[in-house]
């Protein structure tokens, strides 16, 4: 026993001193909209480093605007402001201890719409920030393992403490490197919560506000997800793992952004789980896997049908054999993703010729989502009429054999598609990544895992003009001739005014677009359809 005790203690005292941190945060309240951070740090040699303002991160900009307050805390320590209000000096005896303590504010008015969650949201319920928008740092000499120290102080003892590197505690070591610490995510306050642990893995999900559906149901389905995605690529994945769903309070916006060892996740109040979300999260989490563990050759545009398109039929593939969606929902995606193809003004582009015009327009971007996500569909059928396997274990044979490099081959991933399928089917592949889909669509037809069906369309949504172009720059770009809109007088260059009124994939309500036509404005009108004659493959469950 007593041999056990003094083990135990040198354990403890090297564990100690090993761990005295290199960098500590220590987060407190200031009011209802500020934290006080105080930060600590071992000073080097020459009693001079670099602090570091949060500035550019996703789609926000000048976020050291959520920072003031720099004070030193330390002896003879003295911050200085630099030409770039994003960068501070601060000045020490060299070797010692410094600290220092910033406030860092919500700096928007209002409740939570997209995109401000990448600043910093701080409540009077809670506060959430990531380290991009949140965190003042030191140059450090070793940027790839700091030993951190992260403590919370003055909180309620009811409220929910939750980050990257622990959960339902107020304080935490951890080594971490600076791209990580950057990209982890901190925050506390009245949330709910759900802990699971499976063999030593836990998975924490955290919550808030009124929602359109249950804690249980958010908590276990997010929790399934990630445990499914997991066991379909037989890996563990990080001992500790952390999901945060924070509600927005404006409308029809869901959005997720992936962190180290934690998933953030937003939506829209008023929405189910189901339509948006648990799909986003199983697309996000596969990504994992295919685009981060296997990644694609660059340019990266011609191979977008493999890492979206798999990664999206997954996403409902997933939910639906983890039973979060049944079948004829499932189906039903499908279908949704055949007809949105098939009507696709880009149905027969190349997937070479995406290079360089993938950001162009939402087409065009999606058009790798739904012919990949057809592919996959098809092939998945296609193993499972000729043997007990399916698409999964191709898909696990192509990350196997994927390695060391693990970049992705068109060349392997044809040849596991013959194995594990045929020829045909590997052809069929081929030829509608260069466009002809003549091939797939006789494949689909004739698929015997599914009863197939098909959809005739007469006629689909069409405005006839660019529509993103020419907001852009004002006036009417990429006028289609055979248009109702060229029919209804619409001109290339004709200047825009504000009286627009489109209803997007409505076939029956009119367009108006108000313009200038001769130096008078006048709003033009028309149904923004085209005729079209297309049988569109469907699929039905087996009676
Ligand atoms: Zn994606």
């Amino acid at each position: 026993m007593k041999t056990l005790f003094l083990f135990i203690s040198i354990c403890f005292s090297l564990v100690c001193s090993g761990q005295k941190p290199d960098l500590s945060y220590t987060l407190s309240r200031k009011d209802s909209t500020t934290l006080i951070i105080k930060v600590a740090f071992t000073g080097n040699a020459t009693g001079e480093t670099t602090l570091h303002l949060p500035d550019k991160w996703a789609s926000q900009q000048s976020l050291y605007k959520a920072v003031s307050g720099l004070t030193a805390l330390s002896p003879a320590t003295v911050i200085s402001a630099t030409d770039r209000r994003d960068k501070y000096t601060v000045r020490y005896k060299p070797g010692t201890n410094v600290v220092f303590s910033y406030l860092l504010h919500k700096d928007w008015e209002g409740p939570l719409k997209y995109p401000l969650y990448f600043r910093p949201v701080i409540n009077a319920d809670y506060f959430y920030f990531e380290g991009y928008s949140g965190l003042v740092y030191p140059s450090l000499a070793d940027t790839a393992h700091i030993k951190c120290r992260l403590s919370y102080e003055g909180f309620s003892k009811d409220d929910f403490f939750g980050n990257s590197f622990y959960a339902n505690a107020t304080d935490g070591k951890f080594t971490v490197s600076q791209e990580s610490l950057l990209n982890a995510v901190f925050c506390a306050g009245k949330l709910r919560s759900r802990t699971t642990k499976v063999a030593g893995h836990q998975i924490v999900v955290a919550l808030t506000g009124k929602l359109a559906f249950s804690d249980d149901t958010a908590f276990s389905s997010i929790t399934n997800i990630i445990q499914a995605e997991r066991r379909f690529w037989n890996e563990k994945g990080p001992e500790y793992y952390f999901t945060l769903f924070l509600p927005l309070y404006d409308q029809g916006n869901t959005g997720g952004t992936a962190h180290y060892h934690a998933f953030s996740l937003f939506q829209s109040v008023g929405l189910d789980l189901k339509s948006n979300l648990l799909p986003m999260i199983a697309h996000e989490y596969f990504h994992n896997w295919l685009g981060l563990g296997l990644k694609m050759p660059e340019p990266d545009e011609p191979y977008k049908w493999f890492s979206e398109g798999f990664t999206e039929y997954y996403s409902f593939k997933i939910l639906f054999q983890s039973g979060l969606i049944s079948k004829d929902e499932f189906l039903g995606r499908i279908n949704g993703y055949l007809k949105d193809y098939y009507l696709s003004p880009y149905f027969n582009m190349a997937a070479q010729k995406l290079i360089g015009r993938y950001w162009e327009s939402s087409e065009l971007k999606l058009l790798s989502y739904r012919r990949g996500l057809i592919l996959a569909f098809l092939i998945d059928s296609r193993i499972r009429e000729k043997s007990q396997g399916s698409l999964d274990d191709l898909l696990r044979d192509l990350y196997r054999q994927s390695g060391p490099a693990m970049i992705f081959s068109n060349v392997l991933f044809s040849r596991l598609v013959r194995s594990y399928s045929d020829a045909a089917t590997a052809m069929a592949i081929d030829k509608a990544n260069g466009g002809d889909n003549s091939r797939l669509t006789k494949l689909l037809f004739i698929g015997r895992i599914y009863q197939a069906d098909s959809l005739q369309v007469d006629k689909v949504f069409d405005l006839g003009f660019d529509w993103q172009a020419s907001r852009k720059a004002g006036e009417i770009r990429g006028l289609e001739i055979a248009s109702n809109a060229a029919k209804a007088g619409l001109a290339n260059g004709m200047k825009l005014t504000d009286r627009l009124s489109v209803w997007f994939n409505n076939t029956s309500k009119p367009a108006e677009i108000g313009v200038v036509d001769k130096g008078k404005e006048k709003v033009i009108r028309y149904i923004p359809v085209l005729q079209v004659d297309k049988i569109i493959p469907q699929v039905k469950a087996l009676k």
